[in-house]
């Protein structure tokens, strides 16, 4: 089955909040940037959504947009997409957030957190997560890089190890790239790109909503990556909840190519190399590649003695001088007994 592959940004600001983009502006900014789905999560309010219909890309369809909000409290950030209705955060305490979110998932809204390790108070009050999640089933993803530059951030480092904390207690939960986005970047900006992966051929509201609940996405500096298991004629790919069994011995077919997105084609990108996990396993290792000049591929076939939890994949390297830092972070396979 053929799988397209949808670059959105799923965290941005307008003049609505603390953005200095103006609803258009910042549509317009993204359609060039070469996004296919962008959410607008100004601070505590949705307001700007409804300027979003009338903008001629969007009417045309050249870019899926999603409502959507960012929390903005005392106690941590959180980024709620495509809800029925504002629940009301008002009264979230770092105790009671799970009641909150859980109302976000009646309201059929998704839950992201947002920065985890941001500094707070006195820099930016809240933006440090320290609300006590009780069941982090009831989050849809933690945001492991945001803004430009992650891969110089030590929060990026800390937050993907929150991240795989949660997904070893065995938790269905993604890592998303956030560019925070308040403004046009300079030319030398970098950020994370958040790419979707279907099956269909035409990005939709719901395929997009779909695409980031069951984690069909993976998170990158630039090169996109395609990442697929195969089994007795069976295809399995990001997001797909499967018996280990499934999976046993099924080839894992890798190919990685050289970022489409024209602002992340000059950034120096080297010695890059191919990881895969059951669970913190490391069960593959690729050899190191000097450059990504055009697509690289890695085959390997899977033991057959998974275990019950995860299967992921990352890609490693240099990136423009920081050295062996994640370049492509995959979203799991989820296995099951
Ligand atoms: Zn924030
Ligand atoms: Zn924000």
């Amino acid at each position: 089955m053929k799988r397209y592959q949808y670059p959105v940004e799923v965290h941005a600001h307008t003049i609505h909040s603390d953005g200095q983009f103006t609803v258009e502006e910042l549509i317009e900014s993204a359609v060039s940037f070469g996004y296919k789905g962008l959410i607008l999560t100004d601070h505590n309010t949705s307001a700007g959504y409804l300027e979003m219909p009338s903008v001629q890309a969007v009417k045309d369809e050249d870019i899926i947009t999603l409502h959507g909000i960012e929390w903005t409290t005392y106690f941590g950030h959180m980024l709620v997409h495509d809800a029925d209705y504002d629940v009301d955060w008002r009264e979230a305490t770092p105790t009671t957030i799970d009641k909150y979110m859980f109302e976000v998932q009646l309201a059929n809204g998704l839950v992201g957190i947002a920065h985890p390790f941001d500094i707070g108070s006195p820099i930016c009050t809240g933006c440090h997560w320290d609300y006590q999640v009780e069941n982090y089933d009831l989050v849809d993803y933690i945001e492991i890089w945001n803004s430009n530059q992650p891969q110089e951030k030590s929060e990026s480092i800390l937050a993907y190890e929150f991240w795989l904390d949660k997904l070893n207690k065995g938790y269905e939960i993604s890592c998303s790239a956030g560019r925070d986005w308040h403004r046009p970047d300079t030319e030398d900006a970098n950020m994370g790109v958040t790419y979707l992966e279907l099956n269909e051929e035409k990005l939709t509201q719901d395929h997009f909503k779909d695409a980031l609940q069951n984690g069909q996405y993976y998170i990158t500096l630039g090169p996109t990556a395609y990442f697929t298991v195969e089994n007795k004629d069976l295809l399995f790919q990001m997001g797909d909840r499967v018996h280990c069994s499934m999976l046993e011995e099924g080839k894992i077919l890798m190919t990685i190519k050289p970022t489409e997105l024209e602002a992340l084609k000059d950034f120096e990108l080297e010695n890059i190399y191919i990881l895969v996990w059951n669970n913190d396993q490391l069960i593959f290792q690729s050899e190191t590649n000097k450059e990504l000049s055009g697509e690289l591929t890695s085959n390997f076939t899977l033991p057959n003695n998974l275990s019950a939890g995860y299967l992921r994949f990352e890609v490693r390297g240099d990136y423009r001088g920081t050295k062996d830092t994640p370049i492509i972070v995959g979203n799991p396979i989820y296995l099951r007994e």
